[in-house]
C-alpha cells in the first residue's frame, strides 16, 4: 500500500502534520505519563531558578491540567545581576515597575487578515503604536522553524529546526514536533533563545506554551513555564499574563512570551477565506483589546512594550494541482526513498545504494518542464535568500511546490488534504506574517521621527498617523527585544541585520 517505504511520513495515512494541525497543532503530544528523560543536573543561573519546578513540571503534564501558576518560583538572584541591574525603576503611580517586554504570537495570522475588518483592536493597537506592512517569516514557513527563529534571531540553517518534522543523519533519528520525547529534547534546538540571554543579564522570563523546549542544551530555562496544552481558552491565556505582571517587582518577569494557535488551526481546516477563520480573527483581536485594556488599567502602556507577531501566513489548498512523484520517479524510485521531511515540501534522502544522481536528474527535469509547479534544489543551488543549506539536517535533495501545487503519489492522492496550508517560499505575501507593536518604543520612535531626528524611506505615516514599517525578515525580532529590555551587551551572535533597529531608535 505505501509507494515511500520506510519513509519518515506514512504516505496512506492522512499527513500527520496535517491531522494534527487541524485537530490543534500539538494536540497529538502524548502528555500522558510524558517524563522529563533529558532532564540532567544542571548548574549555573538557570538551574537555580527553576528548583523544585521540575516535579511540578511533570506533574502538571501527567494530570493535563493547565494549573496556572503551579510553575512560578523565582529563584535567588543570579550572579549575573550584578552586572545589570534589571534597568531603571519606573512608577506607574503607585507601584515600582522595570522595562518590560511582553511577546505574543497568534499562529498563522497572515499579513492581509489585518485588512478585513476584523481586527480594529489590533489596527488601534498599531495606530498607537506602529505596524510593518508585513513580516517575512524564515523558509520553510512553518511553525516550529519560525518560532524558534523569533526567539534566536537564526535562519533554520543555524537553529536546527529546519521542519515541523526532519530525519538527523548524525543522530539517527527523527524530531517530532508533537512528540515530547522528541521536541523537548534540548539537544535538537540550536542558539540561544531570548528568554535565555535575558536570564543571563539577571532577568526574570515567563513562557506560555511558546513553541520550543523547556529548557536549552545549557540547561538555561524561563524562570515561569506553562507548557503547551491545546484548546485553553484565551481568557486564562489573559489571567496567566496579567498575573506575571501584578507579581511583586523583584519576582516580576520582564520578558513574557505567549502563544496562541487557534487562528492556525482554522486556516488550516477550513482555508484562509473561510468564516472560521474570519470568527476566529476576531477573537484574537477581541484578546489582543482585553491584554491592551489590562496594561491601560494598570497604566503600564508607557512601561510595557507589547508585541504581537505571527510566525506565517496561510494560503488556500481547497482546489490544488496534484504533482504525482510516480510519474517523476517511478515506483522504484519512490521505493528508494528512505527519509521524506518537510511537508508541504519534499526533503528526500535516499537510500545508500540509491543512483541519487539518476533520480536528481528526473526531477530536475520534471521541473524544467513544469517550472510553474515546483522546484528542486541541492544544497548546492539552493536559493541564498533562503538561508537553508549550510547544514546536515537539511535533506540533499529537496522539493518545494508552488502555491497552489501538492506533492504526492498515486497512493495518496488528495486524501487529507487540508483547506489551508503554508510552508511554501517566504517571499509569497501569503506567507507573510504580522508585526504590530506598542508601547514606549513606538513613543520613542514617533517622537523621533517627528522631530526629523530619524528620517528614512525604511517608513511612512498614513492619514491616521499610522506608522508603517517597511517588510522585514523575523530574524530582527531577537534584537529587537535585546534593545527595548536593554541588554543588546548580553545578545548572541544571531542572522539580524547590524544596526536594523538603529534606523528606528
Ligand atoms: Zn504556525
Amino acid at each position: 500500500m505505501s509507494s515511500f517505504p520506510g519513509k519518515t511520513r506514512h504516505p496512506s495515512d492522512k499527513p500527520q502534520d496535517i491531522v494534527e494541525e487541524e485537530q490543534g497543532l500539538l494536540s497529538g503530544v502524548p502528555v500522558e505519563g510524558a517524563k522529563d528523560e533529558f532532564d540532567t543536573p544542571n548548574s549555573g543561573w538557570s538551574a537555580r531558578k527553576i528548583v523544585g519546578t521540575a516535579t511540578c513540571f511533570i506533574a502538571l503534564l501527567i494530570s493535563g491540567a493547565f494549573v496556572r501558576g503551579l510553575l512560578r518560583g523565582p529563584a535567588p538572584p543570579s550572579s549575573h545581576s550584578l552586572w545589570y541591574d534589571g534597568g531603571e525603576i519606573l512608577s506607574n503611580g503607585t507601584h515600582d515597575y522595570r522595562r518590560t517586554v511582553l511577546i505574543v504570537s497568534i499562529d498563522g495570522l497572515r499579513a492581509d487578515y489585518l485588512d478585513r475588518g476584523l481586527t480594529p483592536n489590533l489596527l488601534h493597537i498599531s495606530e498607537n503604536g506602529l505596524r510593518a506592512k508585513s513580516m517575512r517569516p524564515i523558509f520553510p514557513t512553518l511553525t516550529f522553524p519560525n518560532h524558534w527563529a523569533l526567539m534566536t534571531g537564526l535562519y533554520a540553517e543555524s537553529h536546527g529546526i529546519v521542519a515541523n518534522n526532519f530525519w538527523d543523519p548524525v543522530l539517527q533519528t527523527t524530531f517530532q514536533y508533537n512528540r515530547i520525547e522528541s521536541c523537548w529534547n534540548p539537544n535538537w534546538w540550536y542558539g540561544e533563545p531570548m528568554w535565555e540571554t535575558a536570564g543571563k543579564a539577571g532577568l526574570l522570563t515567563a513562557n506560555l506554551m511558546w513553541p520550543g523546549p523547556p529548557k536549552t542544551s545549557s540547561g538555561a530555562r524561563a524562570t515561569y513555564f506553562v507548557p503547551w496544552k491545546d484548546h485553553v481558552p484565551l481568557d486564562e491565556k489573559l489571567d496567566q499574563i496579567v498575573e506575571w505582571i501584578d507579581l511583586p517587582l523583584e519576582e516580576r518577569p520582564k520578558l513574557i512570551m505567549a502563544y496562541e494557535p487557534s487562528l492556525d488551526q482554522a486556516g488550516h481546516a477550513t482555508g484562509p477565506m473561510s468564516a472560521r477563520v474570519n470568527a476566529t480573527l476576531a477573537q484574537v483581536d477581541k484578546f489582543a483589546k482585553e491584554l491592551q485594556l489590562a496594561l491601560h488599567a494598570r497604566n503600564l502602556t508607557d512601561i510595557v512594550d507589547i508585541v504581537f507577531v505571527s510566525d506565517h501566513g496561510m494560503t488556500d489548498t481547497s482546489h490544488p494541482e496534484l504533482v504525482y512523484m510516480d510519474d517523476i520517479l517511478g515506483e522504484k524510485g519512490l521505493k528508494a526513498i528512505e527519509h521524506e521531511d518537510g511537508w508541504p515540501a519534499m526533503g528526500l534522502r535516499f537510500r545508500p545504494e540509491t543512483n541519487v544522481t539518476h533520480y536528481l536528474n528526473l526531477l530536475l527535469k520534471a521541473a524544467d518542464a513544469n517550472p510553474e509547479k515546483f522546484d528542486v534544489y541541492t544544497h548546492e543551488t539552493m536559493p541564498r535568500r533562503y538561508h537553508f543549506s549550510n547544514s546536515e539536517r537539511i535533506a540533499p535533495v529537496y522539493v518545494v511546490p508552488k502555491i497552489g501545487y501538492v506533492l504526492t503519489t498515486k497512493a495518496e492522492g488528495d486524501v487529507g488534504m487540508s483547506k489551508g496550508n503554508h510552508g511554501y517560499d517566504n517571499n509569497e505575501l501569503s506567507m507573510h506574517a504580522m508585526f504590530i507593536a506598542h508601547g514606549p518604543f513606538t513613543t520613542d520612535v514617533k517622537a523621533l521621527h517627528q522631530s526629523g531626528g530619524k528620517p528614512g524611506d525604511h517608513w511612512h505615516s498614513t492619514e491616521g498617523n499610522t506608522y508603517i514599517m517597511e517588510r522585514f525578515q523575523n530574524v530582527e525580532v531577537y534584537n529587537l527585544v535585546m534593545k527595548l529590555l536593554g541588554i543588546e551587551e548580553f545578545a548572541a551572535p544571531n542572522n539580524g541585520s547590524t544596526g536594523f533597529w538603529d534606523k528606528y531608535l
